[in-house]
């Protein structure tokens, strides 16, 4: 297992290096081609985390990390059914202890007993964790039951970030030196959009539920607004989903073989892990034949897709394998469909009006 995860550590790092891309295609930086990844982190499980921030979140369509403290939690209903709608919980230790002033063992144990207790609560994987207090412990023992771990440091990580354990997270709230207001936190997406980063915001108390740092959360909501407005150049996502997609992205395979007219395409990635299954939906951009049309199908349902420019744009989830139609008479039957329709909806109106 830790070979595995070491594989997956190195083709994180490598940029592309594994990835295998032909002529013609192109995969984006982060989900739908945005600029930037944006990630809500909170920690401790603060009293208004389910009922004020998970609100405020899906408002905008947007889904958080929650890192819990297992010993810390009293019931574990809200956290499962926040689960069960998409949000991520994730590791922050048994006790948030300073891990590099245990042993080994001891670290392992933390590291260890927290994810079980949280799959079996909330029936999912756990799969990313945060350290308590910042203080990292021993990578490869984290490496054994995350694919990822979160930092402080006070920085936007880049898009192949050099340690998958130690991802970068800047404070938000009272205590912060630069989160504070709404505004600083839409400046700093727009900062990470700039250089192509993933932004993971470091959240703890909501209102005055007694957590530290708190923000409020009407100034969330008017930072959620602003991300929303300013889309696609954000997206937002989970620590897994993003951790995951960089992952996926920088270890991918894709290949094509001719089918009569038809082109099919194979997604794969080279990256393995016995944590999780990397079926994390990466968007692709593929180059058309000059003047043709497509649509790409999957188990013979429309996926959604995009023309832009010469190209089709699509996800993929890793594992699949999709066919692209070209379709130079579908603008064609498009029109017939849209006069007959509007030729029918015509004849009903008068029809009407002479029944009047
Ligand atoms: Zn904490």
């Amino acid at each position: 297992m830790k070979r595995n995860i070491l594989l997956i550590t190195a083709m994180a790092i490598s940029n592309l290096i594994n990835a295998q891309i032909p002529e013609g295609y192109e995969v984006a930086q982060w989900r739908g081609f945005s600029q930037a990844a944006l990630t809500y982190s909170f920690d401790d499980g603060t009293p208004n985390q389910v009922p004020i921030a998970v609100p405020t979140l899906e408002k905008y369509g947007y889904r958080g990390t929650f890192n819990l403290v297992t010993d810390w939690v009293k019931d574990w209903s809200g956290w499962k059914s926040i689960s069960d709608n998409g949000h991520e919980i994730a590791s922050h230790t048994i006790s948030h202890p300073y891990l590099d002033k245990m042993t080994a063992e001891q670290q392992t144990v933390e590291l260890a007993k927290s994810k079980e207790i949280i799959e079996r609560n909330v029936g999912k994987e756990c799969i990313t964790m945060v350290y308590p207090y910042c203080v990292r412990g021993i990578d490869s023992i984290v490496a054994d039951y995350y694919i990822s771990a979160r930092i402080c440091c006070e920085s936007f990580s880049t898009p192949s970030p050099q340690n998958m354990f130690a991802i970068a997270s800047r404070l938000v709230g009272t205590e912060s030196k630069y989160l504070r207001t709404p505004y600083d936190f839409n400046v700093w997406a727009e900062l990470a959009a700039k250089e192509n980063g993933w932004c993971v915001y470091l959240i703890h108390g909501i209102d005055d539920d007694g957590g530290y740092s708190p923000i409020k959360s009407v100034d969330l909501d008017t930072h959620l607004k602003f991300v929303h407005d300013a889309e696609p150049i954000f997206w937002v996502g989970t620590f897994a989903e993003v951790s995951k997609y960089i992952i996926e992205r920088n270890s991918l395979k894709i290949s094509e073989k001719q089918q009569g007219e038809e082109t099919e395409i194979s997604v794969d990635v080279t990256a393995e892990s016995k944590l999780t299954k990397f079926d994390c939906p990466i968007t692709i951009k593929r180059r058309l034949p000059n003047g043709k049309g497509a649509i790409v199908t999957h188990n013979g349902k429309v996926v959604d897709s995009k023309i832009d420019d010469g190209c089709i744009i699509f996800d993929v989830v890793p594992g699949n394998t999709y066919l692209l139609v070209y379709d130079e008479g579908r603008m064609l039957l498009w029109t017939i469909f849209v006069v007959v329709g509007a030729i029918l909806l015509i004849l009903s109106a008068m029809r009407k009006r002479v029944g009047a």
